[in-house]
C-alpha cells in the first residue's frame, strides 16, 4: 500500500483565487475501494433513448480520493453517463461495478442506497418546501437516523448560507442558492459518490467561483466526485482526471493539468485559439 494521500491545497476558504495546482490523489488500495482504490468502473457502456444510441462504449474510473470531471459539447452524452450509473437509464450492454458490486442493471433506488447521490442538472428542488426540507429529503432513504444532525451541521458548515435561511421556501432563492441545497441534499445521503451534473450553469461569476471552492472542499473530507461541466475550465481546474466526450464516444483522459494543457482540448472546450 502506497502512502500518496496529498496534503490538501493549500487555500484561504474564502480567496476566490483558483488553485495552481491539482493535488494527485490517493492511489491506495481502501476498504470499500477495488483495485488501486478503483471505488466506479464504467467498461464499454451503451446506453439507449428508444432508438437512439447515445453512449456508444463509454468506459471510465474513479477512485477514492477522485475528482473526475467529464467535459464535452452539448448532447456529447455526459448527463446520459450519469443516468445510467444512477439507475435512470440503464445501459443495454457493458458493465457499471460499484465498491466491486455489478450494479449495471440495478434500479436508481437501489443505487441511492448503496450510497451513489446525484446533484442532478436544474436542480430539481421541492419549490414549495424549505431549505431544511429539501435537505431533508436527501436522507430519507437512510437507516441511520442518529447522524442526521451531524449530517446537518456539516451541510450548514460548508453552505452557512443556507443555515440563514433554512426556513426559507427553495423556489424563492436566487440561482446559486438553489445549487447550493441541491449540493447539500446530495451530501445528506452521506454518499460514497457525488455525481454532480452541471453546478454552475445558469450562475453569476461569483457563485460559480464558491461551487467549484466547494466541489474541492467536499472531496477534501474524503467523498470522490464525478463532475459533469460545460465550464471546461473550471473543471479541469478542480479535477485530479477528466474524460473529454463526443457524441456518445470518449475522445480522450488524461490528468486534468494534462488535458488544460491539450491544444485540442484548448481549442474546443476552453476557448483558445
Ligand atoms: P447537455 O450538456 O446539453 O445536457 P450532454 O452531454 O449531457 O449535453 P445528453 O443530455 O446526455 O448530453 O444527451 C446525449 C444524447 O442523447 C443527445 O443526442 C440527446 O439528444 C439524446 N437525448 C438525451 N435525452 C434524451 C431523451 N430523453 N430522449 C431522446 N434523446 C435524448
Amino acid at each position: 500500500m502506497s502512502e500518496q494521500a496529498p496534503p490538501p491545497p493549500e487555500r484561504a476558504p474564502a480567496s476566490p483565487a483558483p488553485q495552481p495546482e491539482t493535488q494527485a490523489p490517493p492511489q491506495q488500495q481502501r476498504a470499500n475501494g477495488g483495485r488501486d482504490g478503483v471505488i466506479l468502473e464504467v467498461t464499454d457502456i451503451h446506453t439507449y433513448y428508444g432508438s437512439i444510441h447515445a453512449l456508444k462504449g463509454i468506459s471510465l474510473q474513479v477512485r477514492e480520493g477522485e475528482i473526475v470531471t467529464l467535459i464535452g459539447a452539448n448532447g456529447a452524452g455526459k448527463s446520459t453517463t450519469l443516468r445510467s450509473i444512477n439507475g435512470l437509464n440503464n445501459p443495454r450492454k457493458g458493465r457499471i461495478v460499484f465498491q466491486g458490486k455489478d450494479i449495471t442493471n440495478d434500479p436508481a433506488h437501489s443505487i441511492v442506497k448503496m450510497g451513489i447521490s446525484q446533484s442532478p442538472e436544474g436542480r430539481r428542488l421541492f419549490p414549495h418546501m424549505s431549505v431544511l426540507e429539501n435537505l431533508e429529503m436527501g436522507a430519507f432513504q437512510r437507516t441511520d437516523r442518529q447522524n442526521f444532525k451531524e449530517d446537518l451541521d456539516r451541510v450548514y458548515a460548508l453552505f452557512p448560507r443556507l443555515a440563514e435561511r433554512k426556513t426559507q421556501r427553495a423556489g424563492t432563492l436566487s440561482g446559486g442558492e438553489q445549487q447550493m441545497v441541491a449540493m447539500g441534499r446530495a451530501l445528506m445521503a452521506r454518499p460514497k459518490l457525488v455525481m454532480l451534473d452541471e453546478p454552475s450553469m445558469g450562475l453569476a461569476p461569483i457563485f460559480v467561483e464558491r461551487i467549484f471552492e466547494i466541489v474541492k472542499e467536499i472531496n477534501q473530507q474524503g467523498t470522490p466526485i464525478l463532475l459533469v461541466e460545460q465550464n471546461a475550465l473550471m473543471a479541469l481546474d478542480v479535477a485530479h482526471r477528466g474524460y473529454v466526450m463526443e457524441t456518445g464516444h470518449i475522445a480522450l483522459t488524461d490528468d486534468a493539468k494534462a488535458l488544460a494543457k491539450n491544444e485540442q482540448v484548448q481549442k474546443a472546450y476552453l476557448g483558445m485559439d
